[in-house]
């Protein structure tokens, strides 16, 4: 039976582990301390690790975990990142018998340009592109750029459990309160997840429908946000990604 682990690194990110009970796969381990503890807790070989995209908080581990396990290493094209096996790229799929993991591969540019994230086995390993209740800062790419890579988020099953790199969801339930209070659906989702941080335990995995209900970084379509967005830019009918470049210009902001 396959289990799927978030583990806490860092401050708020997390590093998530998928294992048979004999061999284990890591998302973007950014530290290798906690990963190596549990994998010698559980008795667990490494077999691979996937990388989002190319910084530190991400890829700080890779090095290390190559030399330790002689694990794989996947990653996007970026000569930034060490110790890469086998360079990916949107569109491409693989396999990783032990234990046996099937991900597809989807380009999703805007945070960085080289970002990746990994659709498999229900689950969508994000990186930093999607947050509970958020997104990823544009530290290299477009607001047009992020809102195609959104779109092809949004086009994956409902049911698809969001497995984000960093636990930032109450701080931008905050946020998303500012511009869209009147939802029902966050404000359920606030009562939920304060409950499951007030227990230290986290946020995610979510679902898209979950997302695409209160994130309002997928919900640049929506008359709602397309209303808020002609308000902040003093413009009517904004397109769509305008749309997710005010909700996005109104973040930045709001973090100060
Ligand atoms: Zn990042």
């Amino acid at each position: 039976m396959l289990t799927l682990i978030p583990l806490p690194a860092f401050e708020d990110n997390y590093i998530w582990v998928w294992h048979d009970g004999r061999h284990a796969v890591a998302v973007d381990p950014g530290d290798p301390a906690p990963l190596v503890a549990f994998l010698d807790a559980h008795r667990l070989g490494l077999s691979a690790v996937l990388i989002t995209h190319h910084h530190r908080d991400h890829t700080g581990g890779v090095t290390y975990l190559r030399q330790r396990y002689n694990c794989a290493v996947y990653a996007p094209d970026n000569p930034r990142i060490p110790a890469v096996t086998h360079i990916l790229h949107g569109g491409d799929a693989l396999d990783i018998p032990e234990p046996g993991l099937h991900f597809d591969v989807l380009a999703t540019p805007g945070h960085t340009l080289d970002h990746l994230s990994y659709v498999g086995e229900g689950c969508l390993f994000c990186g930093d592109t999607l947050f509970g209740c958020g997104c990823g800062k544009l530290f290299e790419g477009s607001p047009a750029m992020m809102a195609a890579s959104l779109d092809a988020i949004l086009a994956l099953p409902e049911a698809t459990r969001v497995c984000c790199a960093h636990e930032y969801t109450l701080s931008n339930i905050d946020f998303a309160k500012t511009i869209d209070g009147g939802n029902p659906a966050l404000l359920e989702r606030e009562r939920v997840d304060r409950d499951l941080r007030a227990h230290g335990r986290p946020t995610l995995p979510s679902t898209l429908a979950l997302e695409k209900a209160t994130n309002p970084f997928l919900r640049f379509h929506d008359p709602d946000m397309t209303a808020f967005a002609a308000h902040y830019l003093n413009r009517p009918r904004p397109g769509a990604a305008e749309v997710f470049g005010a909700i996005r210009a109104a973040k930045d902001a709001w973090d100060g």
